[in-house]
């Protein structure tokens, strides 16, 4: 099996890939549903997958959407949220910055009788009415193992585990590391690995990330062995770092998100694996949510839904499921339509 090969890059009947392209639409926001998302650097999502499948979903129910990116900055983040709400919004969905923030849209939505809905990250102490969002401890427990199956793989005898972890203000941060934390722990307590450095990356700022693990491999000798990186974009940064080292390809790297870039450096054999998260799944379960809100009904969602550790109160939510991606089934993100062949196989045929 060639690496190319794993994502059909070598034949070319193939999957049907879909438009990527951010869609945003203008407008005031009076009557409609309100999508606020986070950035457009720290995943490739923000700016293309879910304002292209949440848009999809609110087009297909005829529901109007206005959906606008916040591009980093908490200051504007408040201000859409400011207008969407005076323009009449029904039903507010939310990707916040940090939960501080977060919470101020949260409560001047209520005040003015929006509902609410977390997208993806849960805002601490938010109280949101509704969460919606993959189970994100098995997504670092995904992680976890998908780097110990490949320093299995490398043979690596006691290796040196460094940790490049997401932004410390994203609650998500806290239960990816608690997922591959675990996994992890299991070899520092047995003795097989060896614990390295271990930091978070503000923001998760990719170019952040590129000096704190620059600085990671310079005071380690270049000793790290293995690197669990929180996503695709920090695993990027870090895989960056070895390349000027020539060591990209020795030291399996972890990543989320699936992204073309992800993909492709799994492709070349510089990453070890990424987590697929049917993003899909999670804008048609916003969506569903939403336009019950939006026509006045009450959603019931099964289950007493997920604690908030700040809080101590239960938000209902709807939690997906995560898969695993390594060179051995690329294929299967194509497949699905999420990544389009061309992008991901470029310059690979
Ligand atoms: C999301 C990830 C994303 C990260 C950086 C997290 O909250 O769950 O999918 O990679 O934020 O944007």
């Amino acid at each position: 099996l060639t690496l190319g090969a794993a994502a059909g890059c070598t034949d070319d009947d193939g999957a049907t890939d879909s438009a990527g392209g951010g869609n945003t639409r203008a407008g005031t926001g009076g009557g409609k549903v309100g999508v606020i998302l986070p950035d457009t650097k720290s995943s490739q999502r923000w700016g293309t997958d879910d304002p292209k499948l949440l848009k999809a979903a609110f087009d297909a129910a005829d529901v109007p959407v206005d959906i606008q990116n916040a591009q980093g900055d908490k200051v504007k983040f408040g201000q859409i949220a400011d207008g969407m709400i005076a323009s009449g919004v029904k039903v507010l969905i939310t990707v916040n910055l940090d939960s501080g923030t977060g919470k101020t849209v949260l409560n001047k939505a209520k005040a003015a009788g929006v509902k609410t809905i977390d997208y993806d990250r849960l805002t601490l102490n938010g109280g949101a009415d509704y969460y919606v969002s993959f189970d994100n401890v098995a997504v670092g427990k995904l992680q976890g193992e998908g780097l110990v199956k490949c320093l299995a793989a490398k043979k690596a005898e006691l290796p040196l585990v460094a940790d490049l972890n997401g932004s410390p203000t994203d609650n998500n941060a806290s239960e990816f590391k608690s997922g591959y934390d675990a996994v992890l722990q299991e070899k520092y307590d047995d003795g097989s690995y060896l614990k390295g450095p271990d930091q978070s990356v503000a923001d998760w700022d990719n170019d952040e990330a590129g000096t704190v693990f620059k600085e990671m491999w310079e005071q380690t000798n270049e000793q790290i062995d293995g690197v669990l990186a929180a996503n695709d974009g920090l695993a990027n940064a870090a895989i960056e770092i070895l390349k000027k080292d020539k060591r990209n390809g020795d030291i399996p790297v972890t990543g989320q998100d699936a992204t073309v870039q992800g993909l492709q450096n799994i492709l070349a054999g510089d990453q070890c694996m990424t987590v697929y998260k049917r993003i899909k799944l999670e804008a048609d379960a916003a969506a569903e949510l939403a336009i019950k809100l939006y026509k006045g009904q009450k959603p019931v969602v099964e289950g007493r839904g997920v604690k908030d550790p700040e809080s101590g109160s239960y938000v209902p939510a709807k939690l997906l499921p995560p898969t695993a991606i390594d060179k051995t089934n690329v294929n299967l993100v194509i497949k699905d339509g999420f990544a389009e062949k061309k992008a991901v196989c470029a310059g690979r045929f």
